[in-house]
């Protein structure tokens, strides 16, 4: 069931959303070759702290981070760890704030140091997927749509779309319905309503889209282990578009 969020629900996620989204920014001021990827949950742990929001991720299903940290070939839900991030790695940082009763989502993969010209043309496909999708969501759009805007754009420019994770619903559960596809067709799938709150969140590789998920049942790499990139808003439909929840600077 596709929950319609009211004024004072939305308000409450954009506060989520707009902590969760200057968590990002301060992970992404501070990553540098040489940082543990459990330093920079910390610091994001912190950042939490600090605005009276919990880590929404930590304990959830029993994920042991407040942030998943997801190095090169590990597209989402890697765990924060002894990891040394060295120059050329790109890494992703997805979390939430949970304050009010609602969950804030949010992703971005960060350079570490200079990169190479792969990791940078992946990471701005995904990126630039993402505000695509954005800037067609209204009352009336369907999921098929926008699934079908962010798999041309990537595919376009030979990356894969990663099929078995997608986007979802956000509120007062972390994962709520509809599920939010990065491939589809147009004319398909679900006619998106003022009031609906959705994370988009395209999660795109240099190689095959396949993914598998290690023995500890959260890290999820490609196959080929070719590089990811995962990029995410948390967006409330308006009546002539869309808000995003977890831009600060919004
Ligand atoms: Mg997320
Ligand atoms: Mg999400």
């Amino acid at each position: 069931m596709v929950n319609i969020k009211s004024q004072s629900e939305i308000a409450k996620l954009r506060k989520a959303g707009q902590i969760t989204g200057g968590a990002l920014v301060a992970a992404g001021k501070a990553i540098r070759p040489g940082m543990t990827t459990k330093e920079l949950d910390n610091l994001i742990l912190k950042y939490f702290k600090s605005h009276g929001a919990k880590a929404g991720f930590l304990g959830y299903g029993g994920f042991p981070g407040a942030a998943c940290i997801s190095v090169n070939d590990v597209v989402i839900h890697g765990i924060p760890g002894g990891y040394v991030l060295k120059e050329g790695d790109i890494v992703s940082v997805d979390t939430g704030a949970y304050i009010d009763g609602v969950y804030g989502d949010s992703a971005k993969t960060f350079a570490v140091g200079e990169i190479s010209d792969e990791a940078k043309a992946l990471m701005k496909s995904t990126e630039d997927s993402l505000y695509l999708a954005i800037s067609m969501v209204k009352p009336g759009v369907r999921l098929g749509d926008i699934g079908a805007a962010i798999q041309k754009h990537n595919e376009d420019n030979g990356f894969g779309v990663v099929r078995e994770f997608v986007g979802h619903g956000v509120g007062h559960d972390l994962h709520e319905d509809p599920e939010v596809p990065n491939f589809g067709k147009p004319g398909h799938g679900l006619r998106l309503r003022e009031g609906m709150v959705i994370a988009i969140e395209p999660m795109i590789t240099a190689g095959d889209h396949a993914v598998k998920v290690l023995d500890d049942g959260w890290t999820t790499v490609t196959k080929d282990h070719s590089l990811a990139a995962h990029f995410e808003h948390t967006i409330a439909v308006t009546a002539t578009g869309c808000m995003i929840l977890s831009d600060p600077n919004s």
